[in-house]
């Protein structure tokens, strides 16, 4: 069973200049374990995909399951606490889920022991494997927006979530820093963890193993990141 399923999921937007349709019938599951990037071109609907996939906004239509429940109905209160336990997001700007007043070290103390959960990483080898360990005593606002995602990796790899749903967690890092994240990722899966990131950072799309394309709010069929973007 997969961790994630969508089918012939719809997001339409109402705006003042109309609708827009953002997703147009998405069909996709995500394996448990396996780690899956969405590339595509801006617009495309990536950050559509991947707020409905972590319960942060709802399909229009069609149908979303996760860890075998549907949710497509589910009430307010279910999904939150489905994100609380299970889910791990990774905004590219993680203002969202840290906690302004404590440190860096401190922030992965206290996500692990709201979620509630063993079988992640100690804190202190959570930093160090994002290359933090000297920010350890900074409160996010003093942290730049690469460091303020790398610790809310971090915090995802401290609380062993079922999904880590990222936003171009590697955009904004050099080489070394986008490595950690890759690395960090992968070992998260091993672990059984789903990840599911958007990306159009060549680094991280040469890296995994599975990468979709997202254009037009439609999804197109998949292929090995190994392979040439364009047939010649
Ligand atoms: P991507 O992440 O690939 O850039 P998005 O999911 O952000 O794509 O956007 C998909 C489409 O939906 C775009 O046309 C965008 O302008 C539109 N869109 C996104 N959010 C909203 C919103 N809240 N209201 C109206 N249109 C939106
Ligand atoms: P709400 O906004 O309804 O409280 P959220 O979905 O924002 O619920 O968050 C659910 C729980 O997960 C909260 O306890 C929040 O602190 C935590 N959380 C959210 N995002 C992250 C993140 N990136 N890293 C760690 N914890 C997070």
């Amino acid at each position: 069973t997969s961790t994630a399923g969508l089918r012939n999921v719809v997001r339409i937007y109402r705006a003042v200049s109309g609708e827009v349709h953002a997703l147009r019938g998405v069909d996709v599951d995500f394996p448990p374990g396996g780690i899956t990037a969405i590339a595509g071109p801006s617009g495309g609907g990536k950050s559509t995909l991947l707020s409905i996939l972590a319960l942060r906004d709802r399909a229009s239509a069609g149908t979303v399951t996760l860890f075998g429940t549907d949710v497509t109905e589910a009430r307010d209160s279910t999904l939150k606490r489905l994100r609380r336990s299970s889910i791990a997001w990774v905004p590219q700007r993680p203002t969202h889920g840290l906690f302004p007043h404590l440190t860096a070290i401190e922030n992965l103390y206290q996500t692990a022991q709201i979620r509630g959960r063993t079988g992640g990483l100690e804190p202190v080898a959570a930093l160090d494997l994002l290359g933090l360990t000297h920010r350890a005593d900074a409160p996010p606002s003093r942290l730049s927006g690469g460091e303020q995602q790398r610790l809310a990796v971090a915090a995802a790899l401290t609380h062993a979530p079922d999904l880590v749903v990222a936003d171009e967690p590697t955009a904004e890092l050099d080489d070394g820093n986008a490595e950690r994240v890759l690395q960090a990722l992968t070992k998260v899966a091993a672990q059984g963890t789903t990840c599911v990131l958007s990306s159009h950072d060549p680094r991280a799309l040469r890296r995994l193993p599975r990468v979709l394309h997202l254009r037009h709010g439609v999804l197109s069929a998949e292929r090995s990141g190994s392979e040439p973007a364009e047939p010649r």
